[in-house]
């Protein structure tokens, strides 16, 4: 990739997205057949592979807002479980920032992880430490903001992104669920990976990738 994010990358990490979910999705099941109804997976799978088909069909002259505000629409229209409207107002949020664009430099490309961290929060309304996936969405964000104003290098935010995503996802397992489906279990949910905290970590593991080649 070059110093330049253009709208066929955006599409090219839908793509990527929706197969790296797809393979994840009997993990991602699995997790949240321990705290939850186990059907994390197949949401997730259904939700990109409908957003990476919607941006898929847009017209070539398709701004990054046109994209991403489809895969929102995408993705809240396959997913009936609450990663729907949560990932659909992160794409709505990125779609804002990145605006009626069909490229932009690269290294503005982390503050559409702010921006997403930031539509996460607002629409489930989730803090650090309820074991959900604002406990990954939102250390990510923080290292995508220091990485920018630091003035690193793309590929070096999105390592520091990538680690503070994983560490976060491993931080969920020894918290008790105050928020989502698993909530009700109370301290049964300790010592478990969140299942939404798992996808955030390989969502955000694809997009790094995908801004870090060259
Ligand atoms: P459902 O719980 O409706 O079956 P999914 O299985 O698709 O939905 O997603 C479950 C994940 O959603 C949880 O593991 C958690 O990370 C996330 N989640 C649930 N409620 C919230 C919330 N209010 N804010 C942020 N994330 C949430
Ligand atoms: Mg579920």
């Amino acid at each position: 990739m070059t110093n330049t994010l253009t709208t066929a990358d955006i599409a090219q990490l839908f793509r990527a997205l929706a197969s790296t979910i797809a393979a994840a999705r009997d993990e991602l099941c699995r997790l949240d057949g321990v705290i939850g109804d186990a059907d994390h997976g197949i949401a997730m799978e259904q939700g990109f592979t409908a957003a990476s088909k919607a941006v898929d069909a847009l017209p070539a002259e398709a701004t990054f807002a046109d994209q991403l505000n489809a895969a929102a629409k995408g993705f809240l229209n396959a997913v009936g479980a609450s990663s729907g409207p949560l990932y659909a107002t992160a794409f709505m949020r990125a779609a804002k920032v990145a605006g009626a664009r069909n490229e932009m430099p690269l290294d503005e490309a982390p503050s559409l992880i702010v921006a997403m961290a930031e539509g996460i929060r607002s629409r489930g309304k989730a803090e650090v430490g309820e074991k959900t996936m604002v406990d990954v969405w939102s250390p990510a964000s923080k290292a995508a903001e220091e990485g920018m104003t630091d003035k690193l290098s793309v590929s070096d935010t999105m390592a520091r992104v990538t680690e503070a995503a994983k560490a976060g996802a491993e931080s969920t397992k020894s918290m008790i669920a105050s928020k989502g489906r698993s909530a009700r279990l109370g301290e049964r949910s300790l010592g478990h990976m969140d299942p939404g905290a798992a996808s955030a970590a390989m969502v955000l593991d694809v997009i790094a990738n995908e801004w870090s080649k060259t």
